[in-house]
């Protein structure tokens, strides 16, 4: 990307979009615009794999290190066939406006492969995992970056990443890397963590929209790692879940999913497609579905100018990062949807790998309680900022969310001031 001709659609055009307005919201120069606009460091290699049938094929990888004006950079690790660069650099400038907004002391980081995971077996997954990681070893430590899973990378992944660091520097490094099992230092909850801050800002949002628990009702996009145990926790909360969908399809019940079952059903399974007593339905009538809360949790960019106009919910917590393109939003904040944006609505994940990085610079670890605790405590606060924000500056809670994430940033780039 360059400065005088950035990308307008897609996720970074999205991204870069939100970041204008938000400079004009605060009146900041060019200058500041620039510096926030674009990556401090960006990283593209080769990842060869050696399949397992010997035959070789390379595939393209990124990291994107958007800021460290607050601490080291943080972000997640995605493997998905459309990875490319500019989807990683929207990733990272949002993982820095997220991080600053919980306030851990993070700048931002995003890492890609453009390769689909389900093609592989796990021998092979191991092999890029640990060949990327030696690729951008260099950029990456627990003072400089630190990785942890997205879209396609789990905790075996981070297992990976943290022992092919550890062997390059000849010791065990277990802050490199958060989302670990728990065995190898990973945080309690954090696997949850996501979902567990979904459910906990969408319970937040309906309250403080008059929306009682129990008299609402709710579709969930995604059943992965961030929509399934979202829509798990909203249903334990006593809200209806009508409908769910993963890739391969979507399932409807309008007296509300049996989301363990479902689960269940999943895990042995591979898909919600088929599960007993639910209706089949078009993925991508999910989205405009007859429900109060809708919880986009897939993949960016899927609330678009077509269907927003559509979309009955009365609001909107993003369990994906991106979900809703800058058409979309405008459509959106017209018909009066509430929007709660990805940088507080899915923060949950990086909240807890911050608990782990810290549990891993004490060498002891918190018990379950003590991180959803403090993990609560956390989105609560910056769900409180956000709403008065909001609220002073008649602005929806994603131009407010912003708007307070880039004055943090900014201050902290103020303060240390430009070397030289
Ligand atoms: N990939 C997650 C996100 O988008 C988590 C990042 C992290 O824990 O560093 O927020």
């Amino acid at each position: 990307m360059t400065w005088s001709s950035p990308p307008t659609h897609g996720p970074l055009g999205d991204a870069l979009a939100q970041l204008a307005a938000t400079i004009e919201h605060l009146g900041y120069d060019d200058g500041m615009h620039q510096m926030l606009a674009t990556a401090r460091r960006e990283m593209q290699v080769s990842v060869p794999l050696r399949r397992d049938d010997g035959s070789v094929f390379v595939y393209s990888g990124y990291r994107v290190q958007h800021n460290f004006s607050r601490g080291p950079a943080k972000g997640g690790l995605r493997f998905a066939a459309n990875v490319d660069l500019d989807e990683v650099r929207a990733l990272a400038m949002w993982m820095t406006w997220k991080c600053a907004l919980v306030d851990v002391p993070y700048g931002g980081a995003k890492g890609g492969i453009a390769i689909e995971p389900r093609d592989h077996s796990e021998r092979e997954l191991e092999r890029v995992t640990r060949r990327y990681t030696s690729e951008i070893a260099p950029i990456i430590g627990p003072e400089v970056d630190i990785p942890a899973p997205d879209i396609g990378t789990n905790e075996q992944t981070m297992a990976w990443m943290m022992d092919t660091y550890s062997a390059l520097l000849g010791h065990t490094v277990q802050g490199v890397v958060t989302g670990k099992p728990v065995s190898l230092g990973g945080s309690r909850g954090r696997t949850t963590a996501t979902s567990r801050g979904v459910a906990h800002i969408a319970l937040m949002a309906m309250a403080a929209h008059g929306m009682r628990r129990d008299g609402t009702s709710a579709a969930v996009q995604g059943f992965g790692k961030v929509g399934r145990d979202a829509a798990r926790f909203l249903a334990d909360a006593g809200v209806t879940v009508r409908a769910v969908s993963d890739v391969d399809g979507a399932v409807y019940a309008h007296d509300g999913l049996d989301i363990a079952r479902l689960g269940a059903h999943a895990e042995r399974t591979g898909s919600v497609v088929g599960f007993p007593g639910a209706e089949a339905m078009d993925t991508t009538g999910l989205l405009t579905l007859e429900v109060d809360v809708l919880v986009p949790a897939a993949v960016e960019g899927v609330l678009t100018a077509d269907n927003a106009s559509h979309v009955q919910a009365r609001m909107v917590i993003e369990g994906a990062n991106g979900p809703t393109t800058q058409e979309a939003d405008a459509i959106l904040m017209e018909r009066d949807v509430v929007v709660v944006p990805d940088i507080l609505a899915n923060a949950g994940g990086v909240i807890v790998s911050y608990f782990e990085w810290v549990q891993a610079h004490q060498a002891y670890q918190w018990s379950e309680r003590e991180v959803n605790d403090r993990l609560e405590e956390r989105l609560t606060t910056a769900w409180n900022d956000v709403v008065e924000y909001a609220g002073t500056h008649t602005l929806t809670y994603r131009q407010a969310a912003t708007a307070l994430a880039v004055r943090r940033v900014t201050q902290a780039h103020r303060q240390r001031g430009l070397y030289p």
